[in-house]
């Protein structure tokens, strides 16, 4: 194991451990359950939108380590941001943990969040590492039920 990858895991570990901002949100504006039929993974996301920034954003629910530490770095890296940066984010980092191209992707902006990437060489883990984002999207399209196909 290089130490790339032990850093990612411990990344993933430690979201895994102590997952961030994992709680309801009592007066959430949006919300949407995700489920992957493949590994059993539940979860539902919650968030408040306030104009046109995300106040605030959660998760609950059970699954494997790389649902989520998944769920618990997506929600630190968009909380406070805008409805069009954290949608961009989401696009970019559904296609970091989807393309066979390693090149394709800025790793520079994407922070710890990166530590998913080495999914890539897991084909069967990659819906545990979308399904937060597939479920941030339900939420703010008004799916109340989404499930990684
Ligand atoms: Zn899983």
């Amino acid at each position: 194991m290089n130490e790339l990858t032990e850093l990612y895991q411990e990344i993933i570990l430690d979201h895994n451990k102590r997952p961030r901002n994992y709680r309801a949100i009592d007066d959430a504006t949006h919300s949407a359950d995700g489920h992957n039929p493949l590994c059993g993974d539940e979860l539902s996301v919650s968030l408040r939108l306030n104009g046109d920034q995300i106040e605030d954003i959660s998760f609950q629910g059970e699954g494997c380590a790389i649902s989520k530490a998944s769920a618990s770095l997506m929600t630190t890296l968009i909380k406070g941001k805008s409805l069009q940066a954290a949608k961009e984010e989401s696009t970019v980092i559904k296609q970091m943990l989807t393309s066979s191209d390693e090149s394709d992707v800025s790793m520079e902006e994407l922070g710890d969040i990166i530590a998913l990437s080495g999914v890539r060489r897991f084909p069967a883990r990659i819906k545990c590492a979308t399904l937060a984002w597939h479920t941030f999207e339900a939420a703010l399209n008004g799916d109340e039920d989404t499930t990684t196909e």
